[in-house]
């Protein structure tokens, strides 16, 4: 899961990453409100959109104000802003640093790399892609050693690495550790600082922040939950989360569901290339995973019929704690509970465990929707055909 820059900020601020004070709003009234309550400790103050994605300063969705009625003006300005395909219905009202430098600094999992990674660079405030291209050198990446991440001595090695003096050094060395901390104690895969800023009084503040939280140690972090955006949320996610499923939404014609992700996985490629000629392809992940009940079945059934871009679904089952039978029960109760409005056709390939009961449930149910299929490939090749009729 993404955060928005308030909730980073906030999370910073919980593990000493030092950040300027800030008030969300909703409307021109409440960062007028906001404005207000700041003006009191600062007489600069920034208003930025709250979305997320990159590219907001350029997008126009930060702006400078210096009073509140000021604040007032660019935050109707910024409401109702499309970034990047993204609405924005929150602002932050911040604190405004005097900027003298912009530095930038991130702490990410590099997966193919198989190790956490520190990339920092003296030329922050730009777009990073951009750096990266074009001037990799003034990028330094450090791979981290998971036991130690960053301590003292490892933050200076990075701002040294990254063309830092000992002097301007020192002062950042406590929040790159504070940085690590915060990657480490939040189960991160994401935290990135752009820009880190020197300001004029010669402090180092964390001005901006991207963090992504592994949604795999949800379990450890009661207050994930509290994180998540309902408005934004796609529905079907979270109808598949509340019901314990593992699934993602992608944009094609064919419903997958299928047991363990390896097989979803091939599935979806198998799909993938035996609907490219039709131009068709694969509308999500779904896993029901092991040993799954015919209600789970029936519930992820559902879900993938309920997307109104599916036009054919794929059941791909491999039994082996999973039992063919559950499955099949999922899938006749899943269109019994459907009844009429059930209209999307249902190819189904089933093997291993228990797949003669599984296969004589469907055959003796007979639904006109549901077609048998003996192999991977077959199966594939008819959904795709379906989807695109
Ligand atoms: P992003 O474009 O989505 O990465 O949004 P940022 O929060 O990084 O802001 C973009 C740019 O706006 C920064 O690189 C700064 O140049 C500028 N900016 C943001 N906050 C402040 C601030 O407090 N003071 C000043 N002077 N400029 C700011
Ligand atoms: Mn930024």
């Amino acid at each position: 899961m993404d955060l928005y820059e308030y909730q980073a900020r906030n999370v910073f601020t919980a593990h000493g990453v030092p950040t300027l004070p800030g008030i969300t709003a909703t409307t021109p009234d409440e960062a007028y409100e906001a404005a207000k309550q700041l003006l009191a400790h600062s007489d600069l103050l920034v208003v930025k959109a709250q979305v997320k994605t990159g590219g907001r300063g350029k997008a126009g969705g930060v702006k400078l104000a210096r009073s509140a009625e000021e604040a007032k003006e660019k935050a109707a300005a910024v409401l109702g802003m499309d970034i990047k395909g993204h609405t924005v219905h929150t602002v932050l009202i911040a604190a405004g640093a005097d900027i003298a430098e912009e530095y930038y600094f991130s702490i990410l999992l590099d997966r193919a790399g198989r190790r956490h990674l520190a990339m920092c660079s003296k030329e922050g405030g730009m777009d990073i892609e951009t750096l990266a291209a074009e001037r990799p050198q003034a990028l330094a990446r450090i791979g981290l050693d998971p036991n130690i991440g960053i301590d003292a001595n490892v933050a200076a090695r990075i701002l040294s690495d990254a063309g830092f003096d000992t002097e301007s050094a020192q002062k950042i060395v406590p929040i790159l550790v504070a940085l690590w901390d915060t990657y480490r104690d939040e189960d991160a895969t994401l935290v990135e600082v752009n820009p880190l800023v020197l300001t004029d009084d010669c402090t180092i503040l964390a001005l901006d922040g991207k963090v992504s939280l592994d949604d795999n140690a949800a379990f450890r972090h009661p207050h994930y939950a509290e994180l998540v955006d309902q408005r934004t949320e796609d529905p079907r996610e979270a109808q598949a989360k509340a019901a314990g499923l593992n699934y993602v939404r992608l944009n094609g014609d064919v419903g997958i569901i299928g047991n363990g992700a390896g097989l979803v996985m091939s599935t979806l490629d198998v799909v993938a290339m035996s609907g490219e000629d039709l131009g068709v392809k694969p509308a999500n992940f779904l896993d029901i995973g092991g040993g799954a009940s015919a209600k789970v079945m029936a519930d992820g059934l559902s879900i993938v019929l309920g997307d109104e871009q599916v036009k054919s679904v794929f059941v791909n089952v491999f039994g082996g704690i999973t039992a063919c039978d559950q499955v099949a029960q999922g899938i006749v109760g899943a269109l019994e509970a459907l009844g009429a409005a059930a209209t999307k056709p249902i190819v189904v390939r089933l093997d291993g465990n228990r797949v003669n009961e599984g296969r004589a449930i469907l055959a003796h149910v007979n639904h006109p929707l549901v077609h048998m299929a003996e192999t991977m490939d077959g199966a594939a090749r008819l959904a795709a055909e379906l989807a695109a009729k």
